[in-house]
């Protein structure tokens, strides 16, 4: 029998089919195109059944899917390594040519090379694009070519840069949903792969708000933000399409988005940042690396409210709010001098819009030791916090219904820990 000549396209951060800029290269190729997407067991293995995220892919999935059958077509859905996936792809149909969305990850950068290779050893040509981001790897740059480490200069090239080309093209896939592979692969149910539903999910979106972002966005008690980081970590949304639309809306809100990308290329400039410090000079810091401390951290039993409620939030939601992170975050690293390593993992455990880059570099700046970082002597308190940013303790009890009754003593003291943490750090920080 002879075998279908096809072109792949492979989802991964970018679920969806409208302004993809792979699917739109993948459509105008000579082949009809399988959209393709892969479970990899390489990171599911390591999940939960329960785990939110695999629901929200596969609901996103599920979409597409919809979307695909009423064109005739519909998407191949594979679980294994990507590597074996793909070497049972090219057995299966002569393949003229893989497309994909970039991924920077240092993870994801070895994977797509590993197939770009093997694409090769199969006759296949192998394209890949810039799609997550408006500017990607080093096309954001100092003058001399190096990377930017500090955010404010790295925003005004960015802005210049962006200025000069707005807007951005968006691309039209749809004008070529005609050229996708006509065939009805099985949609196989969440459990299928091996995962349930959990009874956390993704909300939606809500953009409603974002003109008065400026005035919103640091009160946890206010639905002042977008809500859009898993939907711009799983690609649900484009970035260019909300970049052309952020940009007349509110500046504040255009820079949110500006230090996603911040943190990015710093990712891909300096992959050491996800287990090292930034700053090497703060190596030598002696992290307490309590186990007691650090479980009453995850479960939100430190005494402080507001470190509390964030965590308890974070715990039933997989969301919490970018000022109460702020909050724990310190805390956790310059309170109970907890390495920021250990509150990186838990986060990414949790967090439905875990994103390493994001994870990482903000991690780091609580900790003192990324770029462009909080410095080291800056000790949130978490009680000033909870009194500027909720005065009401409408969020707190939100998530401690018991606070009225007298809530338990903190941890450890303010003071005590703040003199403790800087004296560490002062102790710690190489010359
Ligand atoms: P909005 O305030 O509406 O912002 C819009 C978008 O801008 C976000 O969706 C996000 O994509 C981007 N953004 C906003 N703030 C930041 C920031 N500080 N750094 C990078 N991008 C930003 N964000 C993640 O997407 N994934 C993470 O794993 C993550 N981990 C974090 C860990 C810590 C310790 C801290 C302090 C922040 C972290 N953030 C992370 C950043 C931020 O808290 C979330 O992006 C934000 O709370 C998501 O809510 P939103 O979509 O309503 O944000």
């Amino acid at each position: 029998m002879t075998k279908q000549k096809v072109s792949i396209f492979w989802f991964r951060r970018d679920l969806r089919l409208e302004d993809n800029t792979a699917l739109y290269h993948a459509l105008q190729s000579e082949q009809p195109v399988i959209p393709l997407f892969i479970f990899d067991t390489s990171i599911l293995n390591s999940l939960p059944k329960n785990d939110a995220r695999v629901g929200f892919i596969h609901e996103s999935l599920q979409k597409i899917n919809d979307k695909l059958n009423s064109l005739g077509s519909s998407l191949l859905i594979k679980k294994g390594t990507t590597i074996e996936v793909w070497q049972s792809l090219f057995e299966e149909f002569t393949v003229s040519a893989v497309f994909l969305n970039k991924d920077y990850e240092p993870y994801a950068i070895k994977r797509d090379l590993a197939i770009e290779t093997l694409a090769k050893e199969n006759c296949a040509s192998f394209f890949s694009f810039k799609d997550q981001v408006i500017f990607e790897e080093k096309e954001i740059t100092k003058a001399d070519g190096l990377p930017y480490t500090i955010y404010t200069p790295y925003k005004n090239k960015w802005l210049e840069k962006y200025k000069s080309m707005a807007p951005i093209a968006e691309y039209n896939t749809e004008n070529y949903f005609s050229n996708f592979y006509k065939n009805l692969f099985d949609f196989p149910a969440l459990e299928a792969i091996g995962f349930e539903e959990s009874n956390i999910k993704v909300r939606p979106h809500n953009l409603t708000q974002i003109a008065n972002y400026h005035e919103t966005r640091d009160f946890p008690a206010v639905d002042g933000t977008s809500y859009l980081s898993p939907h711009l970590r799983f690609g649900t949304v484009s970035i260019r399409k909300l970049v052309n639309w952020a940009v007349r809306k509110n500046d504040v809100f255009l820079s949110e988005l500006i230090w996603r990308e911040f943190f990015m290329q710093i990712l891909f400039s300096f992959p050491k940042v996800v287990s090292d410090n930034f700053k090497s000079a703060y190596d030598g810091i002696q992290w307490r690396n309590d186990e007691k401390d650090f479980k009453r951290w995850c479960t939100g039993t430190t005494g402080y409210p507001m470190v509390d409620a964030g965590m308890r939030q974070l715990n039933a939601t997989g969301y919490m709010h970018n000022r109460v992170r702020m909050v724990v975050a310190s805390f956790l690293c310059k309170h109970l001098l907890i390495s920021w390593q250990w509150g990186e993992a838990y986060f990414a455990e949790k967090l439905l819009d875990y994103d390493l880059s994001a994870n990482v570099g903000n991690w780091q700046w609580a900790a003192g030791t990324g770029c462009d970082a909080a410095p080291y002597f800056r000790v949130f308190n978490p009680d000033i916090q909870l009194k500027k940013f909720d005065e009401k303790g409408i969020y707190i009890r939100q998530w401690i219904p018991e606070f009225d009754l007298g809530y338990g003593q903190p941890m450890i003291d303010h003071a005590f820990a703040r003199d403790r943490a800087i004296a560490a750090y002062k102790a710690g920080i190489l010359k």
